[in-house]
């Protein structure tokens, strides 16, 4: 048996005894060691996810030791791990042209797959990505978060130096996302948020620039020319007016990256901005090809890992987690079940 933290209805979360999963052919089991919450799994517990069905056992950000395999990949036993968290079909036109993120027939881990709220996983071995032994299995976390964040920088063509950029929101994204963009060189990094402790944070980690959008509006402040127009945006609010700023910030000619999930929100925005700028918008779903760079980067220390997992808890203190999550409460970026 094991235990899990499963979300059986919209809201409502239960931790409950289960079977250990079954081995399938070609999977190994993985003891979960640490599992992340990310704002998104708020959002999924809350049943606000597209195309979700209950009950679900959340979690995506996690990492753990591989502890039974089968006799081909025993060499796998005591591994350190984390997985693609994606199971595309392989077979539809999406797969076809390379899309695994967009295949008709996803199965995900912590959306449609059981997640990493739970002390054991069953994960094809063809997902399994075994991590140096060097990297600690907490920093091992964010591996997932970073591989989505690298994708963001290549979709929008990656960040030149001199380039400068604006990262509205600065959750754990974004906070990465102001990482990866010092580490490229960029000219001006632009962070936003409403809570200060997080802009600090961000300041330390690259942010040249902070604005506190409880005080004053990023739009006024770019357009009258306190803070620069940046060349590319990334929008990681998770709050769809965040890409109305976007629009209406960013230099002609510019980029946005739209990393945040906001649901069914919507927003009013002056679509005319993307035709009188000639702008180039990139959607960021999910990691692709990049769990090797997020891995490199982990394990050769280039991020402050401990600036961006704030709090640690156990299974069983699953009621505050949430609530410091939800209510974004103690300075909390990312918190992590440790397992
Ligand atoms: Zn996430
Ligand atoms: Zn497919």
């Amino acid at each position: 048996m094991m235990k899990v933290l499963r979300a059986t209805q919209p809201g409502r979360l239960e931790l409950c005894e289960v079977e250990k999963p079954a081995l399938k052919e070609e999977q190994v089991l993985i003891q979960v060691k640490y599992s992340m919450v990310c704002s998104s799994d708020i959002k999924l517990i809350r049943g606000e996810f597209h195309g979700l069905s209950f009950p679900v056992v959340p979690g995506h950000e996690w990492s753990g030791i591989v502890v039974e395999a089968p006799e081909k990949y025993k060499h796998l036993i005591g591994r350190k791990a984390v997985a693609d968290i994606l199971f595309p079909c392989l077979k539809c036109e999406q797969c076809r042209k390379g899309r695994r993120n967009l295949c008709e027939n996803l199965l995900e881990i912590g959306i449609s797959l059981q997640g990493g709220y739970a002390e054991y996983i069953a994960v094809d071995v063809t997902n399994v990505i075994p991590i140096p032994d060097s990297i600690p299995l907490k920093h091992a976390c964010i591996i997932e978060p970073l591989a989505v964040v690298y994708n963001a920088i290549q979709r929008v063509g990656g960040i030149k130096p001199a380039e400068t950029v604006a990262i509205l929101g600065s959750g754990a994204v974004g906070l990465l996302l102001a990482s990866l963009a010092k580490l490229m060189g960029a000219a001006k990094i632009l962070v936003t948020d409403y809570i200060e402790e997080r802009l600090d944070i961000a300041k330390k980690l690259g942010a040249t620039e902070t604005l506190n959008v409880s005080d004053s509006s990023v739009i006024d402040e770019c357009n009258c020319g306190r803070i620069f127009n940046p060349d590319i945006v990334f929008d990681a609010t998770g709050n769809a007016e965040g890409f109305n700023a976007a629009l209406e910030i960013v230099k002609p000619g510019g980029k946005i990256g739209y990393v945040g999930y906001s649901a069914h929100d919507k927003a009013s925005i002056q679509p005319s901005q993307i035709m009188l700028k000639a702008l180039n918008i990139y959607g960021v779903l999910s990691p692709t090809e990049t769990w090797t760079e997020a891995v490199n980067i982990i394990e050769n220390g280039m991020i402050d890992v401990d600036k961006l997992i704030t709090h640690e808890f156990k299974l069983e203190e699953y009621a505050t987690l949430m609530d410091y999550m939800s209510n974004r409460k103690n300075g909390i970026i990312r918190a992590a079940f440790k397992l």
